[in-house]
Order: C-alpha cells, then structure tokens, then sequence
C-alpha cells in the first residue's frame, strides 16, 4: 500500500498539469507541452546547506549543441575520507529552460570518480536527453579518481566510499535532484527514468534492487553486476593467456602476442561458419545464442602451429576463457562467454590482450588489477605501487583461489565488503515490478569483460523468480546484441535508441516487442539495420526483401 501512496502524488501533479494545459489526459498531446521555470537559475544557490554545498548555479543559453539550460553543480555530504583524501558525493544537474516534464539520470561506467557531462546519451543518434526536454543528472558516486592506475580504485580503501560507489549515491543524487526539480520547476517529474552501460548499468540494476520507488524506467546495458567476480575471473584469463604469451627480454610476458590478429580471425571465421546458419540465414550474425556450441579445439593443430590452426596452448588459453576459469576446488569464478563472431575486433582484443608491443601490457582488463586489490578484496591488498607494470604484475600472479577466498568468503558479509556494496545480484525485483517500473537490458554478445551470458543467466533466475516468461516480459526484458562488443563496437547493429521505446513502455503500456538498430560504418555492411529482440526470441529474415533492412526480419521464438 505504501509504494501506491507514495506514487500517487506525483500521478495527481502531472495529470493536473495536462488537464490545465490541453484539457485532456492523453500523454502523447501533452508531449507537446513545456513546462518553464518558475525560479531563477542561481536562486539554486539557496539550496546549499549542511550537507550540501552548491558551487555552480547557472543559467547557460543555447550553445555548443547544448539547449538553453540551467546547469547546477553540487557536491553532498563533503567530508575527509580514512586516508585523508577528500570525498564527497558531486552532482551535476541541467535542468532545460524548455522542460519536457522527465528526468533522466545518466550512469556512469568505469568506477565512476568523474563528473560527467550527465546530458545524457539515448543511443542511435538521438539527440540528447537534455535537448529532448529532459532534466538530467550523473554523479562522480562519491569520489573522484586520483592519477595513475590506482587512482580509479584507491577510493575503496575508504568504507563509506565503497557504500557510495556501490549504491548510496544513487540513492542520494535521485532525491536532491528531484528536489533541485521541485525548486526550479515548481513541480516534480512526471516520469523518471535511468540510463546506463557497463557500471552505469550495473547502478540500474542497483535501482530496480534497492531504491525501486525512485524510477519508472531504467535501460542497463552491459551491466556489471557481479563486478567483483568478474574481477577476479579477468586475473585467472590474464593468467591464462600471459602463460602462454612469448617472453620479452624482461621475462614477462607480452600478453599481446598470445594470440595474433590472424589468429583471431581464423577463430571468428570459424565461428561463423559453424553458427551463422542455426538461425536461417548467412549473413555474418548469430542470432541463435543458445544454440551455438562451438569448440576452439576443432582449430586445434595436429602437428607443428600453422596459419591455418591454434596450438593446444592457445585453444587451453581460449577455452579458459570462454567456459570460464575456476577455483582450485574446481568452482567457476565468474560466467562463460559465448562463442560469437564478434571476438576478432579491436573492442574485444583491447580488453583481454591489449596491443602493446613489449611486456607492458595495455589491456583494459588490467585495470580490474587495481580494482581487485582496492576495492574487491575486504580488507584491500596493499600496498600495491601507483603503476601500471606493478598493478598488471599483481594481476598476472595474485592466487585467485586465495583471492575468491577473501572476497567470497568470511569478508562477504561485513558492510564494506564489495559482495554487500557493489553486486546487484538480487533477482527480487517485487517492489520495482509492483510500482509497474520497466528494465531494459541489453548486452552485448561479444563483450569480453561483463559476459552476456551472466546477464541472460540472471535474466533467467528472475524469470523464475517472478513466475514465468509472461509475467517477467511485462517488466523486465532483455535483448541481446549479436557481435556488440562492450556497450558498442564489433560486427553489429550497435546503434539503436533505448529511451524512446523505454518511454513508450512506461507512459503508454507498449512494450517493447522489438528495437531496429543499425549497423556501424566500421562493419562490413555499414547499410544493415536489424531488429533486436527481447529474450527468448530472435531476429529472422522473412524470406523476402533485403536481408539488410530490418523491415525483412521479424523477432520469432526459436
Ligand atoms: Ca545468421
């Protein structure tokens, strides 16, 4: 009954604003409609108070692609944090000068600890959130990032920043900017909605699990939501491709030679040809996930290594990888991949090989070795040296048995511990799905660093948990993006736009059934559009048209 009452103000609010303005309820005739500021833009400097300090207040005219807007800057809950760095919880607001009645909060990816543009990017060339009319916001989640490899993860050696960071700045940012919103608007939002990518999309998941009265709407991409095993399993690929890697004259590892770009291609190509068709059509996309069971030893040479197959290291080193490394007590750490064609693209090699020449390594995966130690293990591995060689060092070495023992372990249930802070594991999504909230998930099929089986495997427990696939499609979907690499990029049709149909979902009960997408200029079929379909169906040609117009394709159970 609660959650009822709490929504219902804000209900009376909007349906009053449509009734004075156009005399009637119909939510897409009061589109056309802006709400102008009631206040000036720098009287939000009278906000400020003990808990939070407002630095910018200003009114900014149209300018550099930017509608005219009232941009706030504020930072909550300043404070000196256990090693005497500063922290706070900064917040940045624009708030149009046309207002559409919504607000957008953008999360961000990495580990936050920038203060993002927070305009908020829909996806498929859309404009802006802001210039659509939308109030946005984004935080730094309580922190901002230090220089060097550590400086994106030192934060963790602080408690209530790993509290921050994993939640409560979701929590925190939503109300005052809501408030900031009543202050310049007169009036709350009608509708709110949460947009993010990777740990932008894990802070969705965060919402729908801990603050579900916050959001009528969240689109998670690629979302990091078992980040801390995610970490650790990333040090056991590591280790896995380092140990087969040629050795610099340092005696480590050159972690881009363990596989070669040809070497790669020979594997996609592989993939290709052994998947592509299980959905009907050669076109260069596996459209049917579940149905792909390839094996890298099917490459395996017979005798000496050749341009036509791997040696037995590298398909060990693959498989590894893709079936998902485990313990020592044979546990699996994390989630497997899934074989697609996807995995010969530069997005996939930055993260897993990188491309550095000699032994220091550039691998965006190496980066998890400074969040691993700062923020993943309770109590942090330290010290550990503000540089790049020592954090790959540790990364390439660190025992993950031991590891997976420190942060799964004992440590798993102290308040700080990154399994309570950051994971948004939970598939209770009740209070989010009784309040009719709407997720969107989308991933990725060939991002090598949050697998989209992990997100399909949870996708799953929730269908479980909520009753059945009917039930679950009418709150939660998930459309996987065959070839996507992390959040974009790779052989796919990256480019489509999540907070149109997010809103159509929300505001007129349509739900999204399929989302056209298009393919980018770096692919080899740079005119493709296809449709992506929600989980458990899937794109197919229709047998007539161009196979490169999504208009050919339906979305089928397979
Ligand atoms: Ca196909």
């Amino acid at each position: 009954m609660l959650v009822v009452m709490a929504r219902r103000p804000r209900r009376q609010v909007w349906l009053g604003a449509a009734l004075a303005c156009i005399g009637s309820v119909a939510a897409a005739a009061a589109d056309h409609d802006t709400i102008p500021p009631v206040t000036a833009c720098d009287r939000l400097h009278q906000e400020s108070s003990a808990a939070m300090r407002v630095s910018e207040a200003q009114s900014r005219p149209a300018a550099g692609g930017m509608a005219a807007h009232c941009e706030v800057i504020a930072y909550l809950d300043e404070r000196t944090g256990a090693e005497g760095q500063k922290l706070a919880i900064g917040l940045h607001l624009r708030l149009p000068e046309a207002w559409n009645g919504r607000f957008v909060f953008q999360g961000q990816g990495g580990t936050d600890g920038v203060l993002g543009s927070g305009d908020a990017q829909p996806g498929g060339g859309q404009p802006t959130a802001l210039n659509q009319g939308y109030a946005t916001v984004t935080t730094d989640a309580g922190h901002s990032n230090a220089p060097g490899p550590l400086g994106g993860a030192s934060f963790g050696l602080d408690p209530q920043a790993r509290i921050d960071f994993g939640y409560r700045a979701d929590d925190a940012v939503t109300r005052q900017a809501k408030r900031f919103i009543q202050a310049y608007y007169g009036r709350l939002p009608k509708y709110s909605y949460f947009l993010g990518c990777s740990n932008g999309g894990r802070h969705g998941m965060v919402i729908t699990q801990r603050f579900p009265e916050h959001f009528d709407g969240v689109a998670a991409g690629a979302p990091a939501f078992r980040m801390p095993e995610k970490g650790l399993s990333g040090a056991a690929v590591t280790q896995g491709f380092a140990a087969i890697a040629p050795k610099a004259p340092d005696g480590r590892p050159i972690l881009a030679q363990a596989l070669s770009q040809a070497d790669m291609d020979l594997l996609s190509r592989a993939i290709v040809q052994s998947c592509d068709e299980a959905d009907g059509l050669a076109d260069g996309i596996i459209d049917n996930v579940p149905a792909c069971r390839f094996s890298p030893r099917a490459l395996q040479c017979a005798a000496e290594k050749t341009a036509s197959c791997l040696s037995a290291a590298q398909v060990g080193a693959l498989e590894n990888y893709f079936q998902g490394p485990t313990t020592a007590q044979g546990r699996r750490i994390y989630a497997p991949y899934p074989y697609d064609a996807g995995i010969a693209t530069e997005g996939w090699r930055r993260w897993i090989l990188g491309t550095a020449p000699d032994s220091r390594v550039n691998a965006f995966n190496v980066s998890f070795g400074a969040t691993l130690a700062y923020l993943y293990m309770t109590p942090p591995h330290v010290p550990l040296a503000n540089d790049a060689d020592a954090v790959y060092d540790f990364y390439r070495t660190v025992d993950v048995t031991e590891a997976h023992a420190r942060i799964f372990g004992t440590s798993a249930a102290m308040p700080q511990s990154s399994v309570q802070t950051i994971s948004a594991n939970s598939v209770d999504l009740s209070t989010f799905r009784q309040r009719r909230g709407k997720l969107l998930l989308y991933h990725g099929v060939s991002d090598p660093t949050f697998s989209a089986l992990d997100t399909l495997d949870w996708y799953k427990r929730l269908t479980d948990a909520a009753g059945g696939e009917k039930e679950t499609a009418d709150f939660a979907r998930l459309f996987l993006v065959p070839g996507m690499n992390h959040c974009a990029g790779g052989p796919a049709t990256d480019s489509f736009d999540v907070l149109t149909p997010l809103v159509a979902w929300v505001e007129q009960g349509r739900a999204p059934e399929r989302i056209d997408a298009r393919a980018g200029a770096k692919t080899p079929w740079p005119d493709r559009s296809r449709p992506l379909c929600p989980y458990p169906r899937q794109a197919r040609y229709l047998g007539q048209g161009s196979i490169e117009q999504a208009a050919n394709f339906s979305c089928a159970v397979p």
